[in-house]
């Protein structure tokens, strides 16, 4: 072979590697491009490879609620309607998401257990780590759906979208509210802008923290309201986000579903005038190893009330002050935290409920509980 012949074919075989290097490049890009749009939208059985795929976990609750009459929005039955029902009444939701649904519980959310809201949040803690799933929704009964918000907040370990969502009409009343608040909760779910916000509420065209969400009204659908702290957002038609949360939550928490087989007995005592300790004792008689006191104004408690918390306290009982008041933080009183009784910052009753269960799984040091309150 020539020396000149050598050189073509070194220069050729130069050449063919290039152009095979560039072309693998290309390809290794474009298969990264399309395994991050896969995770982001998986197909589904319905499958379309454009859409987030959406999995709505349903518990119940007037959402799901059935009456006689179109006419009564009261004496209805909650948790009448199964998950498919609700799907197919809202079939636009398909329009925006690959949409898969399973009853996980079909009761008024006053009769959620702690053993239903464990098996909830590890089923959405499971979906969760699947590349099949972008986000949930959990349909839920308005009364206690703060609280399953605020837990399913404080335990999963995700950045994908959770969306807690419920209704004050049920499905068969003339103005229901459930399809709408489906639809948009579906909508919130799915859309990229929700990711790392922490569980949300969506109900009445707006976007809420868990933690700072409250059920205000018996029966009117503008019933959830933030108010004291803002809304994340609101949906008008788009989804329109304002505000982050500013509290921990999610992947920056102490609490971790996977590890959470059981929830101590934590018990909410309301305080008014001549209220007495036998409530506290009574409630230690009966298991408790946290107590909430609901106490009036910045958390105060009464005499009697207090010789029954630091009974408690003594017996070894976590006990928190919260407030009956509706809003405000329950700020550190030195008399009361001498005695161990702790304050709830900014949380209502039945949310600093979940808190202590959770807290009490990991401690039961006084100080490191108040600093999940004030952290969460
Ligand atoms: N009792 C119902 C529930 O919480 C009320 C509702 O969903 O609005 O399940």
């Amino acid at each position: 072979m020539t020396k000149k012949r050598m050189l073509f074919i070194v220069l050729g075989l130069l050449l063919l590697i290039n152009a095979g290097c560039s072309g693998s490049n290309e390809s290794r890009n474009e298969t990264k491009a399309r395994a991050k749009t896969e995770t982001a939208s998986v197909k589904t059985a319905q499958g379309n490879d454009r859409l987030p795929n959406i999995r709505i976990l349903a518990t119940g609750g007037t959402i799901a609620g059935a009456n006689q009459s179109k006419t009564s929005t009261t004496n209805y039955k909650a948790g009448a309607v199964g998950i498919d029902t609700l799907i197919e009444a809202v079939p636009e939701m398909k329009d925006i998401a690959n949409i898969s649904g399973e009853q996980v519980a079909n009761i008024g959310s006053q009769n959620m257990t702690n053993k239903t809201l464990l098996k909830l949040s590890k089923r959405a803690a499971k979906l969760l780590a699947s590349d099949d799933v972008d986000g949930i929704v959990v349909t839920h009964g308005t009364d206690t759906l703060e609280e399953t918000a605020y837990f399913l907040n404080l335990v999963l370990k995700s950045d994908k979208p959770v969306v807690v969502v419920g209704s004050m009409r049920p499905s068969t009343a003339i103005g229901a509210d459930g399809p709408a608040n489906l639809y948009n909760a579906v909508k919130v779910a799915a859309s990229k802008e929700a990711y790392g916000k922490g569980t949300m509420v969506v109900l009445n065209d707006r976007i809420a923290a868990a933690r700072y969400v409250t059920k205000t009204h018996t029966t009117a659908p503008d019933t959830f309201k933030s108010e004291e702290m803002g809304y994340l957002g609101n949906i008008a038609d788009g989804i329109y986000f304002h505000n982050d949360i500013t509290k921990k939550h999610t992947k920056d928490t102490d609490f971790n579903i996977s590890k959470i087989n059981q929830l101590p007995q934590v018990d909410i005592i309301y305080g008014y005038q001549n209220d007495g300790r036998y409530l506290f004792d009574a409630a230690i008689k009966a298991g408790a190893k946290g107590i909430i006191y609901a106490g009036s104004g910045n958390g105060s408690v009464s005499d009697e009330a207090k010789k029954g918390a630091v009974a408690a306290v003594k017996k070894g009982a976590a006990v928190v002050r919260s407030t009956r008041t509706g809003s405000g933080v329950v700020t550190p009183n030195p008399d009361l935290e001498k005695e161990n009784i702790l304050a709830s910052n900014s949380l209502n009753p039945q949310k600093a409920r979940i808190l202590l269960m959770l807290a009490l799984t990991k401690t039961d040091d006084p100080k490191k509980i108040q600093s999940y309150f004030e952290e969460y």
